[in-house]
């Protein structure tokens, strides 16, 4: 895979999704958090996005539920360039539904190379980093490169 070089910006785009034993886990990080996020654009699935905005009070850009389908509609946003963190508190001790879809959500944020954190001290990590607020060089795949070595 060829990649090329873009500018993350300081105000992020930043995913919240939790499964339901990870919610209040989530929360708590969020409260702890709350000024840093609020610089930032907040989105998250169905569930997760009203109880972070009840909660808190940040403003949350809500998708659908996660099982009806927001974990993909995230991966369509990482895809598009408009999700650019993704903050997925999932839960290692229950199968789910949509267990296929968390995969998915996975996985194209690793093609897409965006900053993932599946837990509370990678979150950590992720929001105290100097590049937290403020731009940074960011690699991505070149899809221009990537369609010229296809056949068709
Ligand atoms: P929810 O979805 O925020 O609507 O609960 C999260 C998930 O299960 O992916």
């Amino acid at each position: 895979m060829e990649y090329k070089h873009i500018l993350l910006p300081a105000t992020k785009s930043i995913a919240l999704v939790a499964h339901d034993n990870k919610k209040q886990d989530l929360l708590a990080w969020c409260k702890k958090h709350r000024a840093d996020l609020e610089r930032h654009s907040l989105f998250g699935t169905g569930t997760t996005g009203a109880l972070i905005e009840k909660e808190t009070g940040l403003k949350v850009t809500k998708l659908i539920s996660g099982p009806l389908g927001g974990d993909q509609q995230i991966g369509s946003l990482i895809t598009e360039g408009k999700v650019d963190m993704l903050i997925f508190f999932w839960d290692p001790f229950e199968p789910m539904p949509h267990d296929p879809d968390v995969k998915a959500l996975l996985r194209i944020a690793a093609v897409w190379n965006i900053p993932v954190a599946c837990n509370q001290s990678s979150a950590d990590f992720i929001v105290t980093s100097s590049l937290f607020n403020s731009e940074s060089d960011h690699l991505i795949p070149d899809y221009v490169a990537y369609m010229a070595k296809r056949a068709y």
